[in-house]
């Protein structure tokens, strides 16, 4: 099955994402670089935190591009089902591994839609300790935010592209668990899940 053909349009080439990956990984170790982050109580290499599974590849090519000592988890958070509308209540279905106390967070997003998930990584980061959380999401559909996307501890928020507002997959992004290995972003034929 050509699943090229499911593909209405394409947003963002594999190329142009290299390249925006290779610029926020540069932006990312210069930030970091002196005196840790932004939250001069933690020294500890930061932290960079991806949501599973539409993180994925992005966390993989920009940890890449990030020329600082790192630590790498994952935590499943997840509010959609199969559906391509979010049920807006996230929940955690595959938590942390490693003790976020007093570190410096990178939360890394395939992209950030009402913001609802976000907003609850970042309760939660806050009630277990963490000193600073950063957001670096490959895409921001901000025409669909529902409630605010903050930071906290002095952290920043980073973000790809400005996503229009249909329904993407491609580069780590799903529809029913398809579609995650396109190199590429594009937007899903509506005719595919109406
Ligand atoms: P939020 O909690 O901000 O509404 O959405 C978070 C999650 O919804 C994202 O991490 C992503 O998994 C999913 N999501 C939102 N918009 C899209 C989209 O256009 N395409 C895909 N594949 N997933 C989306
Ligand atoms: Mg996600
Ligand atoms: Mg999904």
């Amino acid at each position: 099955m050509d699943f090229n053909a499911h593909i209405e349009r394409i947003l963002w080439t594999e190329e142009q994402i290299s390249a925006r990956v290779s610029e926020l990984g540069s932006q990312i170790t210069q930030d970091f670089s002196n005196s840790g982050s932004s939250s001069s109580s933690s020294s500890a290499a930061p932290m960079v935190v991806g949501v599973a599974t539409g993180a994925f590849l992005f966390l993989a090519d920009l940890v890449r591009k990030i020329r600082l000592p790192v630590s790498v988890d994952f935590v499943r958070i997840e509010s959609y089902g199969s559906g391509t509308v979010s049920s807006g209540k996230p929940k955690i279905t595959c938590d942390l591994k490693i003790d976020v106390r007093d570190r410096n967070v990178i939360v890394v997003e395939d992209i950030v839609d009402t913001g609802n998930t976000l907003l609850f990584l970042m309760d939660y980061l806050k009630s277990k300790g963490a000193s600073s959380m950063s957001v670096c999401t490959l895409l921001n559909k901000s025409a669909k935010r529902k409630v605010n996307v903050e930071v906290f501890g002095g952290g920043k928020f980073y973000c790809g592209f400005e996503c229009p507002d249909n329904f993407v997959v491609g580069y780590g992004l799903d529809f029913a668990e398809q579609y995650r290995n396109l190199p590429y972003v594009g937007v899903l034929k509506p005719e595919l899940y109406q």
